[in-house]
């Protein structure tokens, strides 16, 4: 049955993670009725499953910090490739929105004087994350799930209806945009529970869909993450930026098989954990490369010490940005010095007292102890890499958050530019909340801008998008495979070709057993009826995951260098030249990606004062810093 649903708002946003539920809001705020759509039930979304906290310089427990302290560390993770107007506004932000996310009701832990508490977490110069003990990401839910709510029942006063203004639709897929003129008109999916179609018609589109991790074999990321906004963004003509930068996140388990990939939070060694080898050795202060030097303890005892200390001490190596501790360990295990199971030992065991390991980290001890049987108050646990993040996703324009598609914003993981080359930990809560207020601020003013013009979707482009998401069900008939020995073919490509350390001769070859996926896909069938049927669910996320598969692989392939969650085994050196440089993809038709160079627009002198000209000479080339205070006496 062709029957489709239709609904009329002025701005839909697609996904309900932190960067979703916050645009609405502020669209709801400004006057605009809203949809919010999610894939997963309402409330399931990564944001939830966020452990570690919620970065923002708020300066509670160390009063040196403030928003240029913040935007140094962040350009610095993210190796200077950042959209520095994105670091800057986030950096800037920040506090304000973990302040509001209190005046929505959240409550963070606290300080001994009542202040909100923040954490150490990798690359950050001080305690900077906000945080719920190792559950952080529960709290922001929540919260704008309450705020969602409370604007419900204001619009019952008003209207005598909850939904007037802004109405939740969960497990609900978005598959198809629509465009008009050139700018968006639209959307079209269907309810995960019944099959049946529904159509959006609408001048505003925010995605807030989240990652890719679903196209690796091994991922600390759940099934909703299958590039659904970015591959949504390429098809409707928008660009993609830095896709070839994936966050291995150096600590998930590795044991048992049935778990390999989940998170081990970075908190625990920001509470004081420790990795080791199988030889016993603290490995990572043979790892701390020339650009930190000056920055991380060189010594055991001095890294101790920085725990109590930090103002008078370097910090331990163990705190370095994530790609650099994940390839650390992926070299120790190269080198045959693993656990036996493949990983590396992080102890906390030996550091805190069995009491303070429960009250500051009781997920991870619930975890190890219920999946893998160790006790982490009294063993090591054993953790690898594990694909986390996408740095990569949706160029927009950093104010507004608007792709270069009138009418299409994007928010959150899926937009790109904001965390350069690698993420901190903590930079994503505050990237949603910032740029989540954003987009749906700049969804508003671009509705008004229309002044009651909307395109229209135009009718064969709806039929156009029904024959698509039934075309699995025809392709059965015709004897195409099942779309999960597809998928698994797709990941075992990704992690093994394009992981976490490349080269050029295997990233060829992944490309063309992309192309001979991309024909495997077209062709995935799937039986029986449209009633939940994960079989073809898959069979059209599928063609999503591809798409931005070969964003990663042609990007990766490209960049001729290594630099944060990009690590070239043939170009193992940073090069100043290809900092400027942003990798840009569109869309050729419906699997194939078209790769341009572009130049990073170079940082406004007031910004590139906050570093010191030693430092920024790790980085860019001689010609770029004419701008700076040291070089105008
Ligand atoms: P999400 O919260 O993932 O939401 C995406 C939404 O889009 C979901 O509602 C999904 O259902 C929906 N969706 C997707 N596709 C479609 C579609 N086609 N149609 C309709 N809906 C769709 N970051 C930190 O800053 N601090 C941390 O401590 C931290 N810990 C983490 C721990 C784990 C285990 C993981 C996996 C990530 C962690 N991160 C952390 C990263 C952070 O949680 C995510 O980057 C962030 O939550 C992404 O938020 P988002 O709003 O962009 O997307």
């Amino acid at each position: 049955d062709r029957d489709v649903e239709i609904h009329d708002y002025d701005v839909v946003v697609i996904g309900a993670g932190g960067a979703g539920l916050r645009a609405a809001i502020e669209a709801r705020a400004q006057g605009k009725r809203t949809a919010i759509i999610s894939k997963s039930l309402f409330g399931k979304a990564h944001t939830v499953m966020a452990e570690g906290g919620c970065a923002a310089a708020m300066g509670n427990v160390n009063p040196n910090d403030n928003w240029r302290v913040h935007f140094g560390d962040t350009m610095r993770g993210g190796k200077f490739l950042n959209n520095w107007r994105m670091a800057e506004l986030h950096a800037k932000e920040a506090p304000d929105r973990v302040w509001e996310m209190e005046t929505y009701g959240a409550l963070f832990d606290r300080t001994k004087d009542g202040k909100i508490s923040q954490r150490n977490f990798g690359g950050h110069t001080y305690p900077r994350l906000a945080h719920v003990g190792d559950r952080t990401g529960l709290e922001p839910i929540r919260t704008l799930q309450q705020k969602i709510v409370s604007l419900q029942q204001e619009d019952f006063k008003a209207t005598g209806d909850y939904e007037s203004n802004i109405r939740v639709f969960h497990e609900t897929t978005i598959t198809d945009l629509f465009k008009a003129d050139g700018a968006i008109a639209g959307c079209f999916g269907y309810f995960r529970s019944t099959g049946r179609f529904v159509r959006f018609n609408a001048p505003a589109i925010v995605l807030a869909t989240g990652g890719v991790g679903k196209s690796y074999s091994v991922t600390s990321n759940s099934w909703e993450y299958t590039g659904d906004g970015h591959a949504l963004a390429l098809r409707a003509g928008a660009t993609l930026i830095n896709m070839e930068f994936l966050q291995f996140h150096p600590t998930g388990m590795v044991w048992p098989p049935s778990v390999k990939g989940i998170l081990v939070t970075e908190s625990v060694r920001g509470d004081g954990g420790v990795l080791r080898n199988s030889e016993g050795k603290r490995f990572m202060f043979d790892y701390i490369a020339d650009v930190f030097k000056d920055l991380y303890a060189t010594s055991e005892e001095e890294a101790d010490r920085w725990y109590t200390d930090p103002d008078n001490n370097r910090r331990p190596p163990e705190l370095l940005p994530r790609d650099e501790v994940a390839r650390a360990i992926n070299s120790e295990v190269k080198a045959g010095r693993g656990t036996p199971h493949g990983g590396v030992f992080l102890d906390v065991s030996t550091r805190l007292k069995p009491e303070e390991i429960l009250k500051r980290l009781p997920s991870m001890h619930h975890q190890f102890k219920e999946l893998a049987d160790v006790d982490i108050t009294k063993e090591p646990m054993e953790v690898g890499p594990t694909c986390h993040y996408v740095m990569g996703g949706v160029e927009v324009d950093p104010d507004t958050g608007m792709s270069r598609v009138p009418g299409l914003f994007a928010a959150g993981e899926c937009s790109g530019g904001m965390h350069g080359s690698n993420r901190l930990g903590g930079n994503s809560l505050s990237d949603l909340l910032v740029f989540g207020r954003r987009c749906g601020l700049g969804a508003s003013e671009y509705v008004d801008g229309l002044a009651g013009r909307r395109p229209a979707v135009i009718e064969s482009d709806a039929e156009a998008a029904v024959d698509r998401a039934l075309l699995p069900f025809s392709s059965a008939t015709e004897g195409g495979e099942n779309p999960f020995v597809v998928h698994l073919e797709l990941q075992k490509t990704m992690h093994e070709l394009v992981g976490i350390i490349r080269k050029a001769d295997e990233m060829e070859m992944a490309l063309k057993k992309l192309e001979d996926i991309a024909t495997r896909t077209r062709t995935v069938a799937v039986e029986g009826d449209r009633k939940f049927n994960p079989n073809w669910h898959l069979a059209l996320d599928l063609r999503n995951m591809l798409l931005v598969s070969m964003c990663v692989a042609k990007a990766a392939l490209e960049r001729q260098e290594s630099r944060g969650g990009h690590t070239r085994d043939d170009f193992p050196v940073m090069d100043a030249d290809w900092r400027h440089v942003l990798l840009v993809l569109e869309a050729l038709g419906e699997d194939n990606v078209e790769l341009t160079r572009k130049e990073q627009i170079p940082m406004r002198p007031d910004l590139l004062d906050i570093f010191e000209m030693d430092e920024l000479k790790k980085y860019f080339t001689g010609e770029e810093l004419g701008g700076h205070r040291a070089d105008q006496g």
